[in-house]
């Protein structure tokens, strides 16, 4: 991390990828990063005493920027999975989440992932579970296509002008996108897998982790989580 020399204040790079509502997003008056994950790493860094410098990636590229030292930061609702874990060390997780389909509204043909068929688009974000889906449908011959999208606002377009039949994503996520537009997307089946969403540091890079950590401990214990929560979720 760079340091601020005047105050000797630590600044680190946070990245998040911008499509991912009410975590991710682009606030539509400033044009700057907002969203939950936005407030709340704010908070943290407040807290624990260190700047932050925000950066807008895309989502596949979140880990090797990570890894490479480009970035110290993922701030992007991600789900902390095993394989992750691999590469790079995670927070405590402060959200659960999982995987659903959806459709456009008034597609009676999809009720569940049971009622894809051979001659379907199935659609998610480069570099996320919902990804590993579709790609996991496709080849495995239930699915036409798996079409993967830089980022969910288009791949949203797409499920309403029918170029994919389905969308696989975040639940939340998912929901916030309806919320925007109601009546135009619907929900279908069971929510598919468990996740559960953490801030992800280099490899290694406990010093970091422990202030991310202990900031996030504060925010739980003084209420600041669950304002930030009202916030963006109710
Ligand atoms: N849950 C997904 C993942 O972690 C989606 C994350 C995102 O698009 N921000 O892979």
């Amino acid at each position: 991390a760079a340091t601020d020399d005047t105050a000797d204040i630590p600044t680190y790079k946070v990245a998040m990828e911008p499509t991912f509502p009410p975590f991710d997003t682009i606030n539509e008056e400033t044009q700057e990063l907002d969203g939950f994950d936005y407030d709340l790493m704010n908070t943290i860094a407040e807290d624990q005493g260190f700047k932050l410098e925000w950066v807008n990636m895309g989502f596949d590229g979140l880990i090797p920027a990570l890894q490479a030292g480009n970035i110290d930061i993922i701030a992007s609702g991600m789900n902390a999975s095993e394989e992750r874990r691999e590469k790079v060390d995670f927070s405590t997780t402060y959200y659960d989440s999982g995987l659903v389909l959806a459709v456009k509204a008034g597609n009676t043909a999809i009720k569940s992932i049971d009622d894809l068929t051979a001659d379907m688009k199935a659609g998610g974000q480069i570099g996320t579970t919902g990804a590993d889906l579709a790609t996991e449908l496709y080849e495995t011959g239930k699915i036409k296509e798996a079409k993967i999208y830089n980022g969910l606002d288009v791949a949203v377009m797409d499920l309403l002008n029918g170029t994919i039949d389905v969308l696989i994503n975040d639940l939340p996520v998912t929901k916030a996108y309806m919320d925007a537009k109601p009546g135009t997307i619907e929900i279908v089946g069971d929510v598919l897998n468990a996740e559960s969403y953490g801030y992800a540091v280099k490899k290694g890079n406990t010093e970091l982790l422990e202030k991310i950590n202990t900031g996030m401990q504060n925010m739980i214990d003084n209420g600041t989580f669950d304002e930030i929560y009202a916030k963006w979720f109710e």
